[in-house]
């Protein structure tokens, strides 16, 4: 763990303050398909990241099945399908939502969009301050019984930080911060309240978010609340920098093994979701944790596992693979101006993509899925390239033979 800290105004630094809404969100889920160039795409919340082999295979095979077989990790630590075929109504096939909801992702039709909660993705097996697997299961359940917060938006993020402080400076409304084994304190959009006891959490999570409910209007997130914080601040945490985890293998405090695994441009295929569910099932638990950047961990490990590596996830700290990212682009973003992901991966086959700060791959202003922290944005047209940040330098223009160098000298400052 890292002694560097962070204050609270890092975290909310990362959390501008919106232009007043005026529309709901449209936030896509499985009953909610977002209609794309490709098809519909579908969003499938797993709160925490928390998900069977079982359930991660059967989502693979409707990937497959009614998809174009891949399965996309979001920054949210959440599922994705793409090209998804819909009837006249916008509707997917009823039988895809059958098998989700069988599978136990559908636990509740109406709060499928509501079920956004991330959590520190090694809590209770490796660091951290208290094991917050119990309040992620107690939130979501609590969640799931109350249909007054089916009415939450879509965009509304739970954040669980077990004292790390990897996920609590992502933009989140509510969340908690580990102070020790017993004890959290609350956060509202930046603001952290005094410490109250771990069991309380849940509880008063959803009371902040009734609260919310109550004065939001049209706002979308806490941050945009006009009048009062809905929590005190008590004073600044020094939240420990966190930050992505690294790939690698790991020990768990009860000795076991724990994979954390990269996957290049969030997207598994059929042969690598078999992979990760073959070894979570022989030599694990039968769990694995979708990590808010879009990796991938398999824990409970007895023995070492060699399937995924050989699938072609990534162990190595120092994969090309590592701090790059890219936007769906063409062809399936009705937006997009370009192709993104050939971009990245000619960058990650260059070598360039390995050091930091990260490059993310974009086919239009929009900036989907770009890194919440400093990095080169790289955005693709239909003649070539414009390469931006680290924050203070200025564009620069390119064509695909200077690519590599001119992200390269972007981050050496030359
Ligand atoms: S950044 Fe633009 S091109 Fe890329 S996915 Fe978003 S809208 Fe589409």
């Amino acid at each position: 763990m890292s002694v560097r800290h962070a204050t609270m105004g890092a975290v909310s630094a990362s959390s501008p303050w919106a232009a007043p809404r005026t529309q709901p969100d449209r936030c896509p889920g499985l009953l909610r398909p977002h209609q794309a160039a490709d098809g519909a795409l579908v969003r499938l919340r797993i709160p925490g990241g928390v998900i069977s082999a079982a359930a991660l295979t059967e989502v693979a095979a409707v990937a497959t099945e009614f998809g174009d077989g891949q399965v996309r990790l979001t920054s949210r630590g959440n599922l994705q399908l793409r090209s998804v075929p819909v009837d006249a109504e916008g509707d997917v096939p009823a039988e895809m939502v059958d098998r989700i909801a069988a599978a136990g992702l559908l636990p509740s039709a109406r709060h499928e969009l509501v079920r956004n909660i991330v959590c520190s993705p090694l809590t209770g097996r490796v660091g951290g301050r208290a094991d917050l697997r119990p309040l992620l299961a107690e939130l979501d359940a609590r969640l799931c019984a109350s249909s007054e917060l089916a009415a939450l938006p879509g965009r509304f993020l739970f954040a669980l930080d077990d004292g790390r402080g990897d996920v609590l400076p992502l933009a989140h409304d509510l969340g908690v911060l580990a102070v020790d084994a017993e004890y959290v304190r609350l956060s509202a959009a930046g603001a952290v309240g005094a410490p109250i006891p771990l069991h309380r959490a849940a509880g008063e999570l959803l009371v902040l978010a009734r609260r919310f409910l109550a004065r939001r209007g049209a706002a979308w997130h806490v941050r945009e609340l006009d009048g009062a914080p809905l929590i005190p601040d008590a004073g600044d945490p020094m939240l420990p920098l966190g930050g992505p985890l690294d790939f690698g293998r790991l020990t768990q405090v009860d000795g076991q093994g724990l994979l954390s695994l990269g996957v290049p441009l969030a997207t598994l295929t059929a042969d690598q979701v078999d992979a990760v569910a073959t070894a979570a099932t022989r030599s694990g638990s039968g769990m694995l944790v979708v990590t808010p950047w879009r990796g991938l961990l398999l824990p409970d490990l007895r023995e070492d596992a060699a399937q995924p590596a050989a699938a072609g996830l990534i162990l190595d700290p120092e994969s090309p693979w590592r701090n790059i990212s890219a936007c769906a682009g063409a062809p399936g973003c009705v937006k997009a101006a370009a192709a993104t992901r050939p971009v990245a991966a000619l960058l990650a086959g260059t070598g360039c993509s390995a050091s930091t700060p990260g490059v993310h791959v974009v086919a239009c202003a929009r900036r989907c899925g770009a890194p919440s922290g400093e990095h080169i944005q790289v955005l693709a047209g239909p003649s070539g390239f414009t390469v931006s940040g680290p924050s203070g330098r200025p564009d620069i223009n390119c064509d695909a033979a200077h690519l590599a160098q001119v992200v390269a000298r972007a981050r050496n400052g030359s």
